[in-house]
């Protein structure tokens, strides 16, 4: 866990988050690949966030548990944010300074097209491995 800070691309939004775990996730499936236009790379912040700036952010309701959020200036993504819980997950992008990276997981494995692949050895999740591993908290 370490503590690092991000810029968005204008610099009109910046985060502090206190808590980053530097195993990050990677989300293959379609809503994740039509907003990033490629799969998110995402570090999960828990919930010590601090966003300066959030004049400038903007959440669309992706779902029914989470929104992402985006800055209405310049279109860097800032995060995927869970309802209930309130945890952040953003953009390992994002963040210049972060060590010790390592991609854990790789979600919606069956919803990854063909024409990419990595080549990182992970654990995988299917849409309906997740839906029951995290059914509780949907
Ligand atoms: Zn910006
Ligand atoms: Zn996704």
């Amino acid at each position: 866990m370490s503590k690092s800070e991000a810029n968005c691309l204008c610099g009109a939004v910046k985060i502090i988050a206190e808590e980053i775990s530097p195993k990050f996730t990677v989300c293959h499936c379609k809503s994740c690949r039509a907003w990033g236009g490629a799969p998110f790379f995402a570090v999960q912040c828990g919930t010590k966030v601090e966003i300066e700036g959030n004049e400038k952010v903007k959440m669309y309701d992706s779902s029914s548990w989470a929104s992402r959020g985006f800055c209405t200036e310049c279109g860097t993504h800032l995060f995927f944010r869970f309802k209930e819980s309130g945890e952040y997950n953003m953009p390992v992008g994002l963040f210049p300074n972060l060590e010790g990276l390592e991609m854990s997981m790789q979600y919606f494995s069956d919803q990854r097209p063909s024409y990419y692949c990595f080549a990182n050895t992970t654990k995988e999740m299917t849409k309906a491995e997740i839906m029951t591993h995290f059914a509780s908290q949907l």
